[in-house]
């Protein structure tokens, strides 16, 4: 069934590089590499050694790649369909234990590197699996992983999304369709703590929902009863619909995208919200919060869940000016004893920094805060020990 080449080549690493990979980490990146044998071609299997010939295992070739080879095993072990089965049924099973049951029906079912399936995305959203191939071996990967999702799911279609922009930096062209299964009419639905959201897997962002937010859209659904609130950066509304269900007196949701704001506004009509609850403003939220502050408006709860500032480790910076200035915008909205819901997705603001950021903006702001929980990936997306890289999202609950 393999579409790939298995030990096409062979990739010799220089003195003192296989540190990183003996401790199973998965990337080889190009300056680590003192040559390359046999041509191997984008996606092929190579086998690596270290610079006296002890092999160290076996890993994705990617000859545009800063992240040359991406490792898929540590030992002599060979690669084949049954090995990706194997990884993708292990994969679904932990989900199936964590995340699913008949009120939630979405989950990311597997989570790259995380998963041993380096460059690998795939999302469900009820019986529609949606695969994102993030690198030149997950292109490779794709027809056995889609084989094996069949195996361990019933489904009704598995689609493609590979149309993220990370894929240039493997040399790759955007693609997305129709993989198997039933052709896509509309809109997928599926719930999340028993909620219905309905989603656009075909144009929505990334897959088409933010999942790695379950986990902190339920903590505030948990605090909302009573309490007015701000949602920025609401996409389709995941936060939104959370507050309301749990007895927010008003939630107010703030996005630049138009789509993204009518679904929103169509996610809480379909959960029973009534229309009065809920406002949906379109407008850039740096703006909008600037505005709500000067009409001297005042919330219980703010939401900021911005898109990636810091691309890069060089807008590190950059990123954290605009992580500040955001939170000092959002706890000066705040009633005493208000809450911040404040979220990083950027890889280069690592946690530390994250708080560092916060405690900064509470500081300018002059608005005392406590921290009242650390937020992250929900369940779905299990960060794998030895791939910190793997955790880009973090959050923090302040209480003001
Ligand atoms: N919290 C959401 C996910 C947010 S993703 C959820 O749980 O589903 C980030 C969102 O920010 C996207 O919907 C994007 O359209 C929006 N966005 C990006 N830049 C913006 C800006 N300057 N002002 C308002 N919205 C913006």
């Amino acid at each position: 069934m393999s579409s790939w080449n298995v030990d096409a080549g062979v990739v010799r690493l220089k003195p003192g590089k296989d540190k990183a990979i003996r401790r199973r980490h998965p990337w080889i990146f190009s300056g680590a590499i003192a040559g390359v044998d046999n041509d191997p071609k984008s996606g092929d299997v190579v086998v690596v050694k270290d610079a006296f010939g002890a092999v160290l295992g076996r890993g994705c070739f990617s000859p545009s790649s800063q992240i040359r080879v991406r490792m898929l095993t540590f030992d002599a072990a060979v690669v084949d369909d049954a090995l990706i089965f194997a990884r993708v049924k292990h994969a679904v099973r932990l989900r199936q234990a964590l995340v699913l049951d008949e009120q939630t029906t979405s989950a990311r079912l597997i989570f790259a590197e995380s998963d041993g399936l380096p460059g690998v995305i795939v999302d469900l959203y009820g019986d529609t699996a949606v695969m994102q191939c993030q690198s030149a071996g997950a292109e490779r990967m794709r027809d056995v992983v889609v084989a094996g999702l069949l195996e361990a799911l019933k489904l009704g279609r598995v689609y493609e999304r590979s149309d993220a922009d990370i894929r240039t930096l493997e040399g790759l062209l955007p693609r997305k369709g129709l993989l198997r299964g039933a052709p896509l009419s509309g809109l997928v639905s599926m719930k999340e703590h028993g909620l219905r959201f309905d989603v656009d897997v075909d144009a929505g962002h990334k897959t088409g929902f933010y999942l790695d937010q379950r986990d902190s859209r339920q903590q505030l659904r948990e605090v909302a009863r009573g309490r007015k609130v701000l949602n920025c950066f609401c996409y389709t509304g995941g936060f939104s619909v959370a507050a309301l269900a749990g007895g927010a007196t008003s939630v107010v949701s703030v996005d630049s995208s138009q789509p993204a704001l009518e679904l929103g506004q169509q996610n809480a009509l379909h959960n029973g919200f009534a229309d009065d609850k809920h406002e949906w403003l379109r407008g850039d939220c740096f703006e909008v919060l600037k505005g709500l502050k000067e009409d001297g408006e005042r919330f219980d709860v703010v939401v900021l869940d911005p898109p990636k500032f810091a691309a890069k480790a060089e807008h590190r910076d950059r990123a954290a000016r605009a992580y500040k200035d955001l939170m000092i915008r959002g706890l000066s909205l705040l009633n005493e004893g208000g809450l911040l819901f404040t979220f990083s997705c950027s890889g280069a603001v690592e946690r530390a920094f994250f708080r560092l950021i916060a405690a900064q903006a509470a500081f300018e702001a002059q608005r005392p805060c406590q921290v009242v929980a650390e937020l992250g990936h929900a369940k779905c997306h299990p960060v794998s020990t030895s791939f910190p890289e793997g955790e880009y999202l973090k959050g923090l609950l302040l209480a003001v």
